[in-house]
């Protein structure tokens, strides 16, 4: 039997690994059962064991009602002869409540480049939900309301203060909390949840749990962004017709929020064309380690924003004829100042309201694989996001090699 039957890790799990194991199992076989005159293979099976049984797992409050809602799935497998549609754990039907949940278990169909290549196409956003979502997508003129005051002072990102942005390398006490406050309705208050500490506390830790030297901030509009250098538009670039998804790692620097390192992957053949810890044009001023995964930035090795942009900016690989894919992909296109308009955005692909859906979610949902725990890394995030398209398409992840 294949390794990847194995339950999925949850911090509150209804029941023991070892008995969650056993029931997976069986749940594996009576999928085989199910699906027995189907194309599916019994990797895709075992995917949509392991995550019907997290399901599950998550949806039971007690080992009791776990063991309950599995013997009911069990049965109505086979009583709706795999059609899971039909299913209801705890009166609420799993199609709906998690749409990713089955969707990739047609993967494989897809085997020539030009079919994949028609399939990726039609995920390709037009302008108007580019721009919807935050995408700079050509040059602008100048905003009218480009105040002197926005230019020297910003607000903190993480304390609030509104600070001179010229004096951002001179010490000062910057008292923040990590994560963002949440609302508790018995207490009502707004709770931290990095420390506990709550609005309503008498305690000064509530002004924050963590402290840093620096304020930091972020200019997000575009004339806040051509501050730090200009844009470059992939359009005078001619080149290959190639898929890359992309990710890129920030960090705040004197100029504002920063690419630190970029990792370029192709689609087809999930080879890593581009992964470099890039120098910020700006003094840095918190590389965010915890989540940027990078340490240190050698200014005797790492290419310049400009040297890498030289290389990302190419023929083959960035340009006109691109399909870039990625996740929250504006983000990364603003912090690359770049211009491009063929894009896939998987966080717009799979969010239904404005709130998006994590990356790490994502994975977890549609590879059942847990990517982001602890620090980030643009090369983990960028192939997971690439998979993510793969499986939306009909692709397996594995496959590498095509027909024409
Ligand atoms: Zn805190
Ligand atoms: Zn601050």
């Amino acid at each position: 039997m294949g390794s990847l039957l194995r339950p999925v890790d949850l911090v509150n799990q209804p029941l023991g690994f070892q008995e969650r194991h056993k029931i997976l199992q069986k749940l594996f076989k009576q999928l085989q059962k199910a699906y027995a005159h189907t194309k599916r293979t019994n990797i895709d099976l075992e995917r949509l064991a392991t995550r019907l049984e997290v399901h599950v797992a998550k949806n039971s409050l007690s080992g009791q009602s776990y063991k309950f809602n599995m013997s009911i799935l069990l049965r109505d497998i086979l009583k709706y002869k795999g059609d899971l549609s039909k299913v209801k754990i705890n009166g609420r039907p799993l199609k709906g409540s998690k749409p990713c949940l089955y969707s990739n278990s047609n993967t494989g169909h897809i085997t020539t480049k030009s079919k994949a290549m028609e399939a990726l196409k039609s995920l390709i956003l037009d302008v108007k939900a580019l721009e919807k979502n935050g995408y700079i997508v050509e040059e602008m003129q100048n905003e009218v309301n480009d105040d002197n005051n926005a230019q020297l002072y910003a607000p903190c990102l993480r304390c609030n203060t509104n600070f001179k942005k010229i004096d951002i390398m001179e010490k000062t006490l910057c008292r923040y909390h990590p994560s963002k406050r949440i609302y508790n309705r018995d207490t009502r208050s707004h709770q931290y949840p990095c420390c506990g500490e709550t609005t309503n506390s008498v305690s000064f830790l509530r002004l924050g749990c963590k402290t840093f030297l620096h304020h930091v901030f972020r200019g997000e509009s575009y004339n806040e962004l051509c501050r730090i250098s200009k844009f470059s538009s992939t359009e005078h670039i001619d080149g290959v017709e190639n898929v890359l998804s992309l990710d890129c790692e920030m960090a705040f620097t004197s100029l504002g929020y920063e690419m630190i390192r970029l990792t370029i992957v192709d689609f087809f053949t999930g080879r890593t064309l581009f992964d470099h810890v890039i120098q910020p044009i700006g003094d840095i001023v918190d590389l965010n380690s915890d989540y940027s995964g990078v340490h240190e930035i050698d200014r005797t090795k790492c290419p310049t924003y400009q040297e890498a942009l030289a290389i990302f900016l190419s023929e083959n690989l960035i340009n006109k004829n691109s399909i870039l894919v990625g996740h929250g992909l504006e983000n990364d296109l603003n912090v690359m100042r770049i211009f491009h308009d063929k894009v896939i955005d998987t966080a717009i692909l799979y969010s239904k309201s404005k709130f998006k859906v994590s990356l790490k979610n994502l994975a977890f949902e549609v590879l059942s694989r847990k990517i982001q725990n602890g620090e980030h890394d643009s090369s983990q995030d960028a192939i997971a996001t690439m998979d993510v398209v793969k499986v939306k398409i009909g692709i397996s992840p594995r496959q590498t090699t095509w027909k024409e």
